[in-house]
């Protein structure tokens, strides 16, 4: 019987790796890996490796959650180190919990490697921190798939007036109904708004808006990005600034 790691990959920058999820990933037999996942941290892998991969496409499950449970099971008893890879953390909206849940209900041994989560990682290399002193002392990781026109919403908006910064994962395709729900529940309609598109990568982009925009023409932006409400998103401008500087 085999362990199963469920490892965080990081934000996509393959030097984000733990070094932990870096050997795990060089000495794993089977790699059991999402979407998100960079080619280049795949690559890592051992020739012998068996590469399988388990992602979901835009909310439509390619492999369903149960069968890759049943998956993780069965290269359990035939393989020694198994690798669950994951984007960013496996327990931020990662489904690393059920899957932790599953091994621990079947008598699996396993261990979670934790990742640099993607909603902090992603607005730190893009210049802006989720807390500054006299700015932001709370922030909060929301997902955006849930929309929020929904009649019984999961998530306490009102709870979010609140708190400092915001951010959304999987938020691209209900950008403009949560801003608009921001507005309703008494967020400023000038605040900040910025989306990071495949951030840490070699292809980041950086849209920035404020609410009252999003919730009326929001810009084209396309997913995998990271949306970030807040008076922090203004520290960009001169962190940025003052990154270039120091290059030139
Ligand atoms: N467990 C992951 C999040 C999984 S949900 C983590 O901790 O990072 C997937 C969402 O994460 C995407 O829809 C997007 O909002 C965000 N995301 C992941 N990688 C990203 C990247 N490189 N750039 C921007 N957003 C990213």
């Amino acid at each position: 019987m085999g362990k199963v790691y469920i490892v965080g990959a990081g934000p996509g920058d393959v030097e984000l790796l733990t070094l932990k999820a870096y050997k795990l990933i060089k000495s794993a037999d089977v790699i059991l890996y999402d979407r998100l996942i960079n080619q280049e941290i795949l690559s890592l892998a051992k020739p012998d490796c068996e590469l399988v991969y388990v992602g979901k496409e835009d909310g439509k499950h390619t492999v369903e959650q149960e069968k890759i449970n049943e998956l993780l099971l069965r290269y359990a008893h035939t393989k020694d180190i198994v690798v669950r890879l994951k984007g960013g953390d496996p327990f931020v909206f990662g489904r690393g919990g059920e899957e932790a849940l599953f091994l621990a209900q079947h008598s699996v041994e396993f261990e979670v490697v934790p990742g640099v989560s993607s909603a902090i990682a992603v607005p730190a290399c893009a210049g802006i921190p989720l807390t500054f002193r006299g700015l932001s002392s709370s922030f909060a990781v929301i997902t955006g798939h849930e929309d929020p026109r929904k009649e019984r919403s999961d998530i306490d908006w009102e709870s979010l007036k609140g708190i400092n910064t915001l951010v959304f994962l999987m938020a691209v395709k209900n950008r403009r109904e949560i801003a608009k729900k921001l507005i309703e529940v008494g967020r400023n309609p000038k605040e900040p708004v910025a989306f990071i598109e495949r951030g840490t990568t070699h292809e980041e982009r950086t849209v920035i808006s404020n609410l009252l925009e999003v919730s009326q023409s929001p810009p084209e932006v396309s997913p995998p990005a990271v949306m970030v409400v807040g008076k922090v998103v203004k520290l960009r401008e001169i962190l940025k600034k003052t990154i270039e500087e120091v290059l030139v």
